[in-house]
């Protein structure tokens, strides 16, 4: 009677992604600390860190307003 658990739980697996950083952000364009990027307004939302419906956090940015994204030279 023994059942394996291989088949539980469909999504959440192998969800470690190797790396010393990663993006806060989906919609982050470079990790944070990256060399020549910084926090700028998010593009999605345009800064107010939700959705065009105003009901939800934007999915770029997870609600703060800001990417992280290259700047300068580009
Ligand atoms: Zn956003």
């Amino acid at each position: 009677m023994t059942y394996r658990e291989s088949r539980g739980l469909p999504s959440q697996a192998a969800a470690a992604q190797p790396g010393p950083a990663q993006p806060a952000a989906p919609g982050d364009e470079a990790p944070p600390g990256a060399p020549g990027t910084g926090e700028t307004v998010c593009r999605t939302c345009g800064g107010t860190g939700r959705t065009p419906g105003g009901q939800a956090d934007c999915p770029d940015c997870g609600g703060t307003g800001k990417v992280t994204a290259g700047i300068g030279g580009g």
